[in-house]
Protein backbone atom coordinates (compact mmCIF):
# COMPACT_ATOMS: atom_id res chain seq x y z
CA UNK A 1 0.00 0.00 0.00
CA UNK A 2 2.61 2.41 0.50
CA UNK A 3 4.10 1.90 -2.87
CA UNK A 4 1.08 3.41 -4.40
CA UNK A 5 1.23 6.41 -1.59
CA UNK A 6 0.56 9.45 -3.46
CA UNK A 7 2.32 12.98 -2.28
CA UNK A 8 -1.32 14.35 -1.55
CA UNK A 9 -1.59 11.49 1.19
CA UNK A 10 1.89 12.10 2.72
CA UNK A 11 0.77 15.61 3.07
CA UNK A 12 -2.33 14.41 5.17
CA UNK A 13 0.24 11.84 7.31
CA UNK A 14 2.57 14.27 7.86
CA UNK A 15 0.90 17.81 8.11
CA UNK A 16 -1.56 17.01 10.13
CA UNK A 17 -0.71 14.73 12.72
CA UNK A 18 -3.20 13.44 14.46
CA UNK A 19 -5.22 12.71 11.11
CA UNK A 20 -7.85 11.49 12.74
CA UNK A 21 -8.61 15.25 13.97
CA UNK A 22 -12.50 15.57 14.16
CA UNK A 23 -14.03 17.26 10.50
CA UNK A 24 -10.50 16.70 8.82
CA UNK A 25 -11.47 14.25 6.65
CA UNK A 26 -14.20 16.34 4.67
CA UNK A 27 -11.54 18.12 3.94
CA UNK A 28 -9.55 15.56 1.57
CA UNK A 29 -9.79 15.40 -1.89
CA UNK A 30 -11.93 12.26 -3.27
CA UNK A 31 -8.62 10.13 -4.53
CA UNK A 32 -7.20 10.86 -1.07
CA UNK A 33 -10.95 9.92 0.96
CA UNK A 34 -10.26 6.53 -1.62
CA UNK A 35 -7.06 5.92 -0.49
CA UNK A 36 -7.10 6.47 2.83
CA UNK A 37 -10.03 4.21 2.91
CA UNK A 38 -8.55 1.29 0.81
CA UNK A 39 -5.39 1.58 3.88
CA UNK A 40 -8.09 1.11 6.53
CA UNK A 41 -10.24 -1.40 4.50
CA UNK A 42 -6.52 -3.36 4.66
CA UNK A 43 -6.08 -2.94 8.74
CA UNK A 44 -9.63 -3.74 9.41
CA UNK A 45 -9.22 -7.28 7.17
CA UNK A 46 -6.15 -8.19 9.68
CA UNK A 47 -7.25 -10.77 12.51
CA UNK A 48 -5.03 -8.95 15.25
CA UNK A 49 -4.94 -5.35 16.36
CA UNK A 50 -3.10 -3.58 14.10
CA UNK A 51 -2.10 0.25 13.83
CA UNK A 52 0.42 2.08 11.78
CA UNK A 53 2.59 4.52 13.98
CA UNK A 54 4.94 7.20 12.79
CA UNK A 55 7.46 9.38 13.87
CA UNK A 56 6.18 13.40 13.60
CA UNK A 57 8.41 16.25 13.03
CA UNK A 58 8.61 17.02 16.85
CA UNK A 59 10.02 13.27 16.79
CA UNK A 60 7.22 11.94 18.40
CA UNK A 61 5.40 8.32 17.62
CA UNK A 62 1.59 9.05 16.88
CA UNK A 63 -0.99 6.66 15.74
CA UNK A 64 -1.49 7.07 11.74
CA UNK A 65 -3.84 4.17 11.38
CA UNK A 66 -5.13 1.53 13.13
CA UNK A 67 -8.37 -1.08 12.89
CA UNK A 68 -11.01 -1.94 15.33
CA UNK A 69 -9.45 -4.48 16.82
CA UNK A 70 -6.62 -2.53 18.31
CA UNK A 71 -9.41 0.37 19.00
CA UNK A 72 -10.99 -1.60 21.24
CA UNK A 73 -7.88 -2.58 23.17
CA UNK A 74 -5.98 0.84 22.98
CA UNK A 75 -8.19 3.53 22.26
CA UNK A 76 -8.63 4.86 18.37
CA UNK A 77 -5.15 6.44 18.57
CA UNK A 78 -3.61 3.98 20.92
CA UNK A 79 -2.99 6.45 23.83
CA UNK A 80 -6.19 5.48 25.97
CA UNK A 81 -9.25 7.51 25.42
CA UNK A 82 -7.55 10.35 27.06
CA UNK A 83 -6.74 11.72 23.46
CA UNK A 84 -3.17 12.30 21.76
CA UNK A 85 -0.56 13.54 24.43
CA UNK A 86 -2.97 13.74 27.04
CA UNK A 87 -0.31 13.06 29.79
CA UNK A 88 -2.62 10.24 31.64
CA UNK A 89 -1.76 6.73 31.25
CA UNK A 90 -2.17 5.48 28.03
CA UNK A 91 -2.10 1.58 26.85
CA UNK A 92 0.85 1.87 25.02
CA UNK A 93 2.54 4.01 27.57
CA UNK A 94 1.84 1.88 30.65
CA UNK A 95 2.22 -1.52 28.68
CA UNK A 96 5.69 -0.32 27.99
CA UNK A 97 5.23 -0.39 24.36
CA UNK A 98 5.43 2.98 23.43
CA UNK A 99 8.70 3.77 24.32
CA UNK A 100 9.84 0.31 22.42
CA UNK A 101 8.40 1.73 19.47
CA UNK A 102 9.52 4.98 19.50
CA UNK A 103 13.28 3.37 19.96
CA UNK A 104 12.31 1.39 16.65
CA UNK A 105 11.25 4.32 14.77
CA UNK A 106 14.32 5.92 15.47
CA UNK A 107 16.62 3.13 14.34
CA UNK A 108 17.74 1.05 11.64
CA UNK A 109 15.95 -2.40 12.23
CA UNK A 110 13.86 -3.87 9.79
CA UNK A 111 11.72 -6.02 12.21
CA UNK A 112 11.23 -6.25 15.52
CA UNK A 113 9.24 -8.95 18.12
CA UNK A 114 9.20 -8.82 22.08
CA UNK A 115 6.34 -9.80 24.37
CA UNK A 116 4.79 -7.21 26.29
CA UNK A 117 1.98 -6.85 29.28
CA UNK A 118 -0.74 -3.96 29.39
CA UNK A 119 0.55 -3.33 32.55
CA UNK A 120 -2.73 -4.01 34.75
CA UNK A 121 -1.53 -5.71 38.01
CA UNK A 122 -4.31 -7.83 38.31
CA UNK A 123 -5.76 -9.84 35.35
CA UNK A 124 -3.26 -8.29 33.00
CA UNK A 125 -3.11 -9.61 29.34
CA UNK A 126 0.15 -10.22 27.42
CA UNK A 127 0.87 -9.64 23.64
CA UNK A 128 3.05 -10.69 21.18
CA UNK A 129 4.15 -7.63 19.88
CA UNK A 130 5.53 -6.85 16.07
CA UNK A 131 7.23 -4.25 14.54
CA UNK A 132 7.33 -4.03 10.96
CA UNK A 133 8.96 -1.01 8.99
CA UNK A 134 7.78 0.79 5.93
CA UNK A 135 10.29 2.04 4.20
CA UNK A 136 9.19 1.47 0.22
CA UNK A 137 8.78 5.16 -0.05
CA UNK A 138 11.61 7.42 2.36
CA UNK A 139 9.47 10.55 1.51
CA UNK A 140 6.67 9.48 3.81
CA UNK A 141 8.92 9.50 7.26
CA UNK A 142 9.73 6.91 9.29
CA UNK A 143 6.32 4.57 9.92
CA UNK A 144 6.07 1.18 11.28
CA UNK A 145 2.91 -1.33 11.10
CA UNK A 146 2.48 -2.33 15.22
CA UNK A 147 0.43 -5.45 15.20
CA UNK A 148 -0.59 -6.70 18.92
CA UNK A 149 -1.25 -10.78 19.40
CA UNK A 150 -3.51 -11.40 22.28
CA UNK A 151 -1.70 -14.83 23.87
CA UNK A 152 -2.88 -14.22 27.27
CA UNK A 153 -5.45 -17.91 27.24
CA UNK A 154 -2.04 -19.35 25.90
CA UNK A 155 0.59 -18.12 28.16
CA UNK A 156 -2.10 -19.16 31.33
CA UNK A 157 -2.38 -22.69 29.88
CA UNK A 158 1.21 -22.75 29.35
CA UNK A 159 1.89 -22.04 32.72
CA UNK A 160 -0.71 -24.09 34.68
CA UNK A 161 0.72 -27.11 32.32
CA UNK A 162 3.95 -26.35 33.79
CA UNK A 163 2.80 -26.34 37.70
CA UNK A 164 0.95 -29.21 36.75
CA UNK A 165 4.35 -30.67 35.37
CA UNK A 166 6.08 -29.37 38.54
CA UNK A 167 4.14 -30.97 40.96
CA UNK A 168 3.50 -34.87 42.35
CA UNK A 169 0.07 -35.42 41.96
CA UNK A 170 -0.20 -37.79 44.84
CA UNK A 171 1.14 -35.36 47.85
CA UNK A 172 0.96 -32.10 45.97
CA UNK A 173 4.62 -31.77 47.02
CA UNK A 174 6.85 -29.94 43.63
CA UNK A 175 8.61 -33.18 42.31
CA UNK A 176 12.23 -33.79 41.20
CA UNK A 177 12.08 -31.28 38.48
CA UNK A 178 11.09 -28.52 40.28
CA UNK A 179 13.31 -29.18 43.03
CA UNK A 180 15.99 -29.03 40.88
CA UNK A 181 15.18 -25.97 39.67
CA UNK A 182 15.11 -24.79 42.74
CA UNK A 183 18.39 -26.08 43.82
CA UNK A 184 19.71 -24.57 40.25
CA UNK A 185 18.04 -20.81 41.69
CA UNK A 186 19.91 -21.70 45.05
CA UNK A 187 23.18 -22.31 43.42
CA UNK A 188 23.67 -19.11 41.10
CA UNK A 189 21.72 -17.06 43.82
CA UNK A 190 23.35 -14.37 45.22
CA UNK A 191 23.65 -15.86 48.60
CA UNK A 192 24.95 -19.21 47.83
CA UNK A 193 28.21 -20.13 49.24
CA UNK A 194 30.01 -23.57 49.24
CA UNK A 195 28.57 -25.27 51.94
CA UNK A 196 25.76 -22.90 52.64
CA UNK A 197 22.97 -25.20 52.03
CA UNK A 198 22.05 -29.17 51.38
CA UNK A 199 20.28 -31.73 50.21
CA UNK A 200 18.79 -34.29 52.38
CA UNK A 201 17.31 -37.56 50.51
CA UNK A 202 14.66 -39.44 53.38
CA UNK A 203 13.78 -43.27 51.86
CA UNK A 204 11.13 -45.07 53.36
CA UNK A 205 12.83 -47.99 53.62
CA UNK A 206 11.23 -51.95 52.13
CA UNK A 207 8.60 -49.63 51.10
CA UNK A 208 7.89 -52.45 48.23
CA UNK A 209 6.99 -54.36 51.09
CA UNK A 210 4.78 -52.26 52.57
CA UNK A 211 3.04 -51.54 49.58
CA UNK A 212 2.28 -55.46 48.91
CA UNK A 213 1.42 -55.79 52.13
CA UNK A 214 -1.07 -53.51 52.70
CA UNK A 215 -2.30 -53.00 49.01
CA UNK A 216 -1.85 -49.60 46.72
CA UNK A 217 -4.74 -47.34 48.50
CA UNK A 218 -2.87 -48.00 51.83
CA UNK A 219 0.68 -47.34 50.35
CA UNK A 220 -0.27 -43.71 48.88
CA UNK A 221 -2.02 -43.11 51.91
CA UNK A 222 1.48 -43.93 53.96
CA UNK A 223 3.19 -41.82 51.34
CA UNK A 224 0.81 -38.72 52.14
CA UNK A 225 0.88 -39.18 55.92
CA UNK A 226 4.84 -39.46 55.79
CA UNK A 227 5.14 -36.35 52.97
CA UNK A 228 2.63 -35.07 55.97
CA UNK A 229 4.92 -35.68 58.78
CA UNK A 230 7.82 -34.62 57.11
CA UNK A 231 6.50 -31.30 56.37
CA UNK A 232 6.31 -30.88 60.50
CA UNK A 233 9.79 -31.44 61.10
CA UNK A 234 10.84 -29.05 58.63
CA UNK A 235 11.47 -25.32 59.13
CA UNK A 236 9.39 -22.96 57.04
CA UNK A 237 12.08 -22.16 54.81
CA UNK A 238 13.26 -25.54 54.13
CA UNK A 239 11.75 -26.98 50.56
CA UNK A 240 10.46 -30.39 50.58
CA UNK A 241 9.69 -32.44 47.29
CA UNK A 242 8.80 -35.79 46.08
CA UNK A 243 11.61 -37.40 43.94
CA UNK A 244 10.85 -40.92 43.61
CA UNK A 245 8.19 -43.77 44.40
CA UNK A 246 9.11 -43.57 48.31
CA UNK A 247 11.77 -41.47 48.07
CA UNK A 248 11.55 -37.58 49.42
CA UNK A 249 14.50 -34.21 49.09
CA UNK A 250 14.92 -31.53 51.29
CA UNK A 251 17.02 -28.46 50.15
CA UNK A 252 17.79 -26.61 53.21
CA UNK A 253 19.86 -23.73 53.59
CA UNK A 254 22.82 -24.18 56.68
CA UNK A 255 23.10 -21.60 59.47
CA UNK A 256 25.87 -23.34 61.39
CA UNK A 257 26.92 -25.85 58.61
CA UNK A 258 26.42 -29.77 58.27
CA UNK A 259 25.50 -30.03 61.96
CA UNK A 260 22.63 -28.20 61.03
CA UNK A 261 22.04 -30.58 58.09
CA UNK A 262 22.37 -33.37 60.68
CA UNK A 263 20.03 -32.18 63.15
CA UNK A 264 16.99 -31.84 60.53
CA UNK A 265 17.98 -35.10 59.91
CA UNK A 266 17.55 -36.51 63.58
CA UNK A 267 14.13 -34.35 64.14
CA UNK A 268 12.89 -36.01 60.78
CA UNK A 269 13.82 -39.61 62.06
CA UNK A 270 12.31 -38.97 65.57
CA UNK A 271 9.47 -37.75 64.07
CA UNK A 272 9.16 -40.57 61.92
CA UNK A 273 9.38 -42.99 64.07
CA UNK A 274 5.87 -43.14 65.62
CA UNK A 275 3.62 -45.57 64.23
CA UNK A 276 1.61 -44.18 61.33
CA UNK A 277 -2.06 -44.67 61.81
CA UNK A 278 -4.15 -45.62 58.12
CA UNK A 279 -7.27 -46.23 57.97
CA UNK A 280 -7.64 -49.43 59.53
CA UNK A 281 -3.72 -50.30 59.87
CA UNK A 282 -0.70 -48.46 62.03
CA UNK A 283 2.30 -49.74 60.82
CA UNK A 284 5.85 -48.53 61.48
CA UNK A 285 7.93 -47.50 58.60
CA UNK A 286 11.83 -47.30 59.29
CA UNK A 287 13.48 -44.59 57.32
CA UNK A 288 16.44 -43.95 55.52
CA UNK A 289 18.47 -40.37 55.04
CA UNK A 290 21.47 -39.26 53.03
CA UNK A 291 22.68 -35.90 53.09
CA UNK A 292 25.20 -33.96 50.34
CA UNK A 293 26.32 -30.40 50.39
CA UNK A 294 25.91 -27.99 47.81
CA UNK A 295 29.34 -27.21 47.10
CA UNK A 296 29.15 -24.84 43.84
CA UNK A 297 31.79 -27.04 42.05
CA UNK A 298 28.64 -29.15 40.67
CA UNK A 299 27.84 -29.19 36.93
CA UNK A 300 24.48 -29.64 36.28
CA UNK A 301 22.19 -28.78 39.38
CA UNK A 302 20.96 -32.51 39.12
CA UNK A 303 24.13 -33.47 40.76
CA UNK A 304 23.79 -32.38 44.36
CA UNK A 305 20.14 -34.90 44.45
CA UNK A 306 21.95 -37.76 42.81
CA UNK A 307 24.96 -37.02 45.60
CA UNK A 308 22.36 -37.24 48.16
CA UNK A 309 21.52 -40.71 46.82
CA UNK A 310 24.76 -42.30 47.29
CA UNK A 311 24.98 -41.23 50.45
CA UNK A 312 21.50 -42.57 51.08
CA UNK A 313 22.55 -46.12 49.27
CA UNK A 314 24.98 -46.28 52.01
CA UNK A 315 22.67 -45.43 54.74
CA UNK A 316 20.56 -48.01 53.96
CA UNK A 317 23.62 -50.37 54.69
CA UNK A 318 24.08 -48.64 58.14
CA UNK A 319 21.10 -46.98 59.07
CA UNK A 320 22.44 -43.78 60.24
CA UNK A 321 22.53 -40.62 58.33
CA UNK A 322 25.06 -40.60 55.75
CA UNK A 323 26.74 -37.74 54.13
CA UNK A 324 28.41 -37.57 50.46
CA UNK A 325 31.91 -37.78 49.57
CA UNK A 326 33.07 -36.41 46.86
CA UNK A 327 35.10 -39.68 45.37
CA UNK A 328 32.26 -41.71 45.72
CA UNK A 329 30.67 -40.47 42.50
CA UNK A 330 33.83 -40.85 41.09
CA UNK A 331 33.70 -44.82 41.83
CA UNK A 332 30.34 -45.09 40.45
CA UNK A 333 31.04 -43.26 37.16
CA UNK A 334 33.73 -46.24 36.74
CA UNK A 335 31.98 -48.63 37.49
CA UNK A 336 29.66 -47.64 34.92
CA UNK A 337 32.20 -47.49 32.18
CA UNK A 338 33.80 -50.65 33.10
CA UNK A 339 30.61 -51.92 33.06
CA UNK A 340 30.40 -51.17 28.94
CA UNK A 341 33.49 -52.21 28.93
CA UNK A 342 33.46 -55.80 30.52
CA UNK A 343 30.70 -56.33 28.17
CA UNK A 344 32.24 -55.51 24.91
CA UNK A 345 35.45 -57.61 26.58
CA UNK A 346 33.50 -60.80 27.30
CA UNK A 347 31.67 -60.88 23.87
CA UNK A 348 35.37 -59.94 21.82
CA UNK A 349 37.20 -63.09 23.61
CA UNK A 350 39.28 -59.90 26.07
CA UNK A 351 39.73 -61.93 28.80
CA UNK A 352 42.56 -64.46 29.82
CA UNK A 353 42.31 -67.21 32.41
CA UNK A 354 45.42 -67.34 34.26
CA UNK A 355 46.38 -70.54 36.22
CA UNK A 356 48.08 -70.96 40.09
CA UNK A 357 49.16 -74.17 41.34
CA UNK A 358 47.43 -76.29 44.22
CA UNK A 359 49.70 -77.84 45.61
CA UNK A 360 49.74 -81.58 47.79
CA UNK A 361 51.83 -79.94 50.77
CA UNK A 362 52.95 -83.14 51.99
CA UNK A 363 54.68 -84.77 48.41
CA UNK A 364 55.57 -81.21 47.02
CA UNK A 365 53.50 -82.20 43.95
CA UNK A 366 51.08 -80.44 42.28
CA UNK A 367 47.65 -81.51 41.98
CA UNK A 368 45.82 -79.46 39.67
CA UNK A 369 45.32 -75.47 39.10
CA UNK A 370 42.65 -72.38 39.79
CA UNK A 371 41.59 -70.84 36.61
CA UNK A 372 41.26 -67.28 37.49
CA UNK A 373 40.03 -64.60 35.16
CA UNK A 374 42.03 -61.66 34.10
CA UNK A 375 41.35 -58.51 32.13
CA UNK A 376 44.09 -56.53 30.64
CA UNK A 377 42.06 -53.08 29.37
CA UNK A 378 42.90 -51.61 26.51
CA UNK A 379 43.76 -47.83 28.18
CA UNK A 380 43.50 -48.66 31.59
CA UNK A 381 45.83 -51.12 32.15
CA UNK A 382 45.18 -54.47 34.20
CA UNK A 383 41.64 -54.16 36.29
CA UNK A 384 41.69 -56.34 39.73
CA UNK A 385 39.42 -59.60 39.41
CA UNK A 386 37.95 -58.15 42.61
CA UNK A 387 36.82 -55.21 41.21
CA UNK A 388 35.57 -56.76 37.52
CA UNK A 389 34.28 -60.04 38.79
CA UNK A 390 32.13 -57.43 41.50
CA UNK A 391 30.60 -55.16 38.42
CA UNK A 392 29.96 -58.68 36.38
CA UNK A 393 27.92 -59.71 39.14
CA UNK A 394 26.01 -56.82 40.17
CA UNK A 395 25.41 -56.65 35.82
CA UNK A 396 24.67 -60.10 35.17
CA UNK A 397 27.37 -60.28 32.59
CA UNK A 398 28.79 -62.77 35.12
CA UNK A 399 26.84 -65.62 33.58
CA UNK A 400 28.30 -65.12 29.87
CA UNK A 401 32.15 -64.45 31.99
CA UNK A 402 31.14 -67.54 33.99
CA UNK A 403 30.52 -70.00 31.17
CA UNK A 404 32.94 -68.55 29.10
CA UNK A 405 35.67 -69.34 31.93
CA UNK A 406 34.55 -72.57 32.58
CA UNK A 407 34.56 -73.38 28.86
CA UNK A 408 38.58 -71.86 28.54
CA UNK A 409 39.55 -73.60 31.32
CA UNK A 410 38.34 -76.89 29.98
CA UNK A 411 39.80 -75.97 26.47
CA UNK A 412 43.12 -75.32 28.37
CA UNK A 413 42.93 -78.69 30.08
CA UNK A 414 41.90 -80.66 26.65
CA UNK A 415 44.64 -78.84 24.50
CA UNK A 416 47.65 -80.39 27.26
CA UNK A 417 46.13 -83.49 27.07
CA UNK A 418 46.46 -83.81 23.00
CA UNK A 419 49.98 -82.06 23.07
CA UNK A 420 50.51 -85.13 25.86
CA UNK A 421 49.00 -87.82 23.70
CA UNK A 422 47.13 -88.49 26.95
CA UNK A 423 44.93 -87.49 29.57
CA UNK A 424 47.09 -85.73 32.00
CA UNK A 425 46.55 -86.09 35.72
CA UNK A 426 45.97 -82.37 35.85
CA UNK A 427 42.76 -81.07 37.71
CA UNK A 428 41.20 -77.85 37.10
CA UNK A 429 39.16 -75.24 39.65
CA UNK A 430 37.19 -72.84 38.01
CA UNK A 431 35.09 -69.70 40.30
CA UNK A 432 31.64 -70.25 40.54
CA UNK A 433 29.65 -67.30 41.59
CA UNK A 434 26.39 -66.97 43.07
CA UNK A 435 24.32 -65.18 40.67
CA UNK A 436 25.31 -68.10 38.07
CA UNK A 437 23.71 -70.64 40.60
CA UNK A 438 20.70 -68.04 41.38
CA UNK A 439 20.32 -67.53 37.29
CA UNK A 440 22.24 -69.74 34.93
CA UNK A 441 21.23 -73.66 33.97
CA UNK A 442 24.99 -74.60 35.78
CA UNK A 443 25.14 -78.19 34.99
CA UNK A 444 23.58 -78.09 32.09
CA UNK A 445 26.54 -75.73 31.25
CA UNK A 446 29.02 -78.34 32.74
CA UNK A 447 28.26 -81.14 31.32
CA UNK A 448 28.04 -79.26 27.70
CA UNK A 449 32.02 -78.27 28.29
CA UNK A 450 33.38 -81.42 29.80
CA UNK A 451 31.74 -83.19 26.36
CA UNK A 452 33.08 -80.95 23.92
CA UNK A 453 36.90 -81.06 25.38
CA UNK A 454 36.52 -85.09 26.03
CA UNK A 455 37.46 -84.12 29.85
CA UNK A 456 36.07 -86.55 33.26
CA UNK A 457 34.39 -84.79 35.30
CA UNK A 458 36.21 -85.36 38.54
CA UNK A 459 39.13 -83.44 36.81
CA UNK A 460 36.87 -80.24 37.34
CA UNK A 461 36.88 -78.69 40.61
CA UNK A 462 34.30 -75.83 41.11
CA UNK A 463 34.61 -73.35 43.83
CA UNK A 464 31.61 -71.44 45.29
CA UNK A 465 31.51 -69.31 48.38
CA UNK A 466 29.20 -69.83 51.16
CA UNK A 467 26.98 -67.03 50.13
CA UNK A 468 25.43 -69.24 46.95
CA UNK A 469 24.50 -71.46 49.73
CA UNK A 470 23.38 -69.08 52.04
CA UNK A 471 20.89 -66.78 49.58
CA UNK A 472 19.08 -69.90 48.34
CA UNK A 473 20.15 -73.39 50.11
CA UNK A 474 17.21 -75.16 48.11
CA UNK A 475 18.57 -74.33 44.64
CA UNK A 476 22.44 -74.59 45.75
CA UNK A 477 21.79 -78.31 46.80
CA UNK A 478 19.74 -79.18 43.84
CA UNK A 479 22.44 -77.56 41.68
CA UNK A 480 25.16 -79.28 43.72
CA UNK A 481 23.76 -82.71 42.91
CA UNK A 482 23.24 -82.08 39.32
CA UNK A 483 26.80 -81.55 39.83
CA UNK A 484 27.76 -84.53 41.25
CA UNK A 485 25.98 -86.80 39.10
CA UNK A 486 28.99 -85.51 36.23
CA UNK A 487 31.22 -86.82 39.27
CA UNK A 488 32.29 -82.93 39.25
CA UNK A 489 34.21 -81.75 42.99
CA UNK A 490 32.97 -79.23 44.45
CA UNK A 491 35.13 -76.79 46.84
CA UNK A 492 33.95 -74.23 49.64
CA UNK A 493 36.27 -70.82 48.70
CA UNK A 494 37.04 -68.72 51.39
CA UNK A 495 36.16 -71.01 54.24
CA UNK A 496 35.59 -68.73 57.10
CA UNK A 497 34.06 -65.14 56.14
CA UNK A 498 30.63 -66.15 55.14
CA UNK A 499 27.90 -67.28 57.62
CA UNK A 500 27.21 -71.02 56.05
CA UNK A 501 25.52 -72.91 59.08
CA UNK A 502 27.30 -76.01 59.56
CA UNK A 503 24.33 -77.98 59.12
CA UNK A 504 24.82 -77.34 55.25
CA UNK A 505 28.33 -78.04 55.11
CA UNK A 506 27.29 -81.80 56.54
CA UNK A 507 24.27 -81.99 54.21
CA UNK A 508 25.74 -80.75 51.00
CA UNK A 509 28.52 -82.43 48.82
CA UNK A 510 30.96 -80.50 49.62
CA UNK A 511 34.71 -81.97 48.81
CA UNK A 512 37.30 -79.30 49.56
CA UNK A 513 37.27 -76.45 51.95
CA UNK A 514 39.47 -73.88 50.92
CA UNK A 515 40.22 -72.00 53.89
CA UNK A 516 40.43 -68.07 53.66
CA UNK A 517 43.51 -66.70 53.39
CA UNK A 518 42.92 -63.96 55.94
CA UNK A 519 43.19 -66.62 58.57
CA UNK A 520 46.12 -68.59 56.60
CA UNK A 521 48.30 -65.45 56.87
CA UNK A 522 47.60 -64.20 60.21
CA UNK A 523 48.82 -67.32 61.20
CA UNK A 524 51.77 -66.89 62.82
CA UNK A 525 51.73 -63.95 64.42
CA UNK A 526 47.88 -64.41 66.06
CA UNK A 527 46.84 -66.95 68.06
CA UNK A 528 42.81 -66.37 66.97
CA UNK A 529 43.85 -67.48 63.45
CA UNK A 530 45.70 -70.43 64.92
CA UNK A 531 42.37 -71.43 66.80
CA UNK A 532 40.38 -70.90 63.43
CA UNK A 533 42.18 -72.96 61.48
CA UNK A 534 42.91 -75.88 63.80
CA UNK A 535 38.94 -75.65 63.87
CA UNK A 536 38.01 -75.59 60.10
CA UNK A 537 40.64 -78.35 59.70
CA UNK A 538 39.25 -80.94 62.34
CA UNK A 539 36.13 -79.65 61.17
CA UNK A 540 37.02 -80.83 57.42
CA UNK A 541 38.56 -84.02 59.15
CA UNK A 542 35.50 -85.20 60.88
CA UNK A 543 33.26 -84.20 57.94
CA UNK A 544 35.76 -86.56 55.52
CA UNK A 545 36.79 -82.71 53.43
CA UNK A 546 40.00 -82.37 51.81
CA UNK A 547 41.26 -78.35 52.77
CA UNK A 548 43.10 -76.53 50.86
CA UNK A 549 45.10 -73.14 52.34
CA UNK A 550 44.90 -70.35 50.12
CA UNK A 551 46.91 -67.35 50.46
CA UNK A 552 50.30 -68.95 51.11
CA UNK A 553 52.95 -66.73 50.71
CA UNK A 554 56.14 -67.45 53.11
CA UNK A 555 57.96 -70.57 53.89
CA UNK A 556 57.34 -70.53 57.53
CA UNK A 557 53.49 -71.37 57.50
CA UNK A 558 53.96 -74.78 56.13
CA UNK A 559 55.03 -76.85 58.51
CA UNK A 560 52.43 -74.77 60.66
CA UNK A 561 49.77 -76.19 58.41
CA UNK A 562 51.37 -79.84 57.88
CA UNK A 563 50.99 -79.85 61.34
CA UNK A 564 47.85 -78.95 61.87
CA UNK A 565 46.98 -81.61 59.05
CA UNK A 566 46.25 -78.93 55.99
CA UNK A 567 46.12 -81.31 53.00
CA UNK A 568 46.74 -78.81 50.28
CA UNK A 569 47.88 -75.42 49.77
CA UNK A 570 47.70 -72.46 47.37
CA UNK A 571 49.90 -69.56 47.03
CA UNK A 572 52.35 -66.93 46.10
CA UNK A 573 55.01 -68.81 48.10
CA UNK A 574 54.45 -71.77 45.45
CA UNK A 575 53.79 -69.84 42.81
CA UNK A 576 51.56 -66.68 41.34
CA UNK A 577 48.94 -67.08 38.87
CA UNK A 578 50.43 -67.61 35.55
CA UNK A 579 49.56 -68.10 31.56
CA UNK A 580 48.64 -71.45 30.94
CA UNK A 581 51.73 -72.44 28.91
CA UNK A 582 53.83 -71.34 32.08
CA UNK A 583 51.90 -73.41 33.47
CA UNK A 584 52.20 -76.50 32.17
CA UNK A 585 56.19 -76.28 32.10
CA UNK A 586 55.55 -75.39 35.70
CA UNK A 587 53.63 -78.97 36.38
CA UNK A 588 55.81 -80.78 33.65
CA UNK A 589 58.90 -79.58 36.10
CA UNK A 590 57.60 -80.89 39.02
CA UNK A 591 55.60 -83.81 38.57
CA UNK A 592 56.95 -85.55 35.61
P1 LIG B 1 39.58 -66.67 44.94
O1 LIG B 1 38.72 -67.62 44.18
O2 LIG B 1 39.63 -66.85 46.41
O3 LIG B 1 41.01 -66.73 44.30
C1 LIG B 1 42.19 -66.63 45.04
C2 LIG B 1 42.73 -65.25 44.98
O4 LIG B 1 43.83 -65.16 45.85
C3 LIG B 1 43.26 -64.90 43.59
O5 LIG B 1 43.07 -63.51 43.45
C4 LIG B 1 44.74 -65.20 43.75
O6 LIG B 1 45.56 -64.50 42.84
C5 LIG B 1 44.98 -64.73 45.16
N1 LIG B 1 46.13 -65.34 45.77
C6 LIG B 1 46.59 -66.59 45.62
N2 LIG B 1 47.69 -66.79 46.40
C7 LIG B 1 47.92 -65.65 47.08
C8 LIG B 1 48.92 -65.22 48.05
O7 LIG B 1 49.79 -65.94 48.44
N3 LIG B 1 48.81 -63.96 48.52
C9 LIG B 1 47.84 -63.13 48.09
N4 LIG B 1 47.80 -61.88 48.59
N5 LIG B 1 46.88 -63.49 47.19
C10 LIG B 1 46.92 -64.74 46.69
P2 LIG B 1 42.51 -62.91 42.16
O8 LIG B 1 43.02 -63.60 40.94
O9 LIG B 1 42.73 -61.45 42.31
O10 LIG B 1 40.97 -63.23 42.25
C11 LIG B 1 40.21 -62.66 43.22
C12 LIG B 1 38.86 -63.27 43.27
O11 LIG B 1 38.11 -62.99 42.09
C13 LIG B 1 38.86 -64.77 43.35
O12 LIG B 1 39.11 -65.17 44.67
C14 LIG B 1 37.48 -65.11 42.90
O13 LIG B 1 36.57 -64.96 43.95
C15 LIG B 1 37.22 -64.04 41.88
N6 LIG B 1 37.43 -64.61 40.54
C16 LIG B 1 38.53 -64.65 39.78
N7 LIG B 1 38.26 -65.24 38.60
C17 LIG B 1 36.96 -65.60 38.63
C18 LIG B 1 36.08 -66.27 37.72
O14 LIG B 1 36.44 -66.68 36.62
N8 LIG B 1 34.77 -66.44 38.11
C19 LIG B 1 34.33 -66.00 39.31
N9 LIG B 1 33.05 -66.19 39.64
N10 LIG B 1 35.13 -65.39 40.20
C20 LIG B 1 36.43 -65.20 39.86
MG1 LIG C 1 38.56 -69.52 44.16
MG1 LIG D 1 39.48 -68.05 47.72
Amino acid sequence: MDAAASPARRKVLVEAPPARAAGRASSLTPAEREFARARQDFLDALPVAAAVVCLGEDDEAFVDLSNALFGALAGPNGLGDDGYRSGKVSFLGASGILPRIRSFLRGEDKICQFDATDGLPVGGRIFAVRLVRFEAVPALGRRVLVTLLDKTAQVETENSLRAEMMRDSLTGLPNRTAFNEQVEAVLEGPAFQPGSHAVLVVDITRFSRVNECVGALAGDELLITFARRLVSALRANDLLARTGGNEFAILLRLDRGLEDALQAAERIKAALSEPFRLSELEIRVDCAVGCALLSGGEILPEEVLRNAQFALKRAKGSGDVQIYEPNQARAARRRFSIETELRRAVEAGGLRLALQPIVELRSGAISGFEALARWNHGTRGPIAPTEFIAVAEESGLIVPLGRWALDEALRILGEWDAQAGRPLPIAISVNLSPIQIARDDVAEAVAASLDRFGIGGERLTLELTESAIVQDPKRAAEVLAALKMLDVRIAMDDFGTGYTSLAYLQRLPIDILKIDQSFVRGMLADGDSVAIVRAILSLANALGMETTAEGIDTPELLPALLDLGCSHGQGFHFARPMEPKAALDYWLSRNA
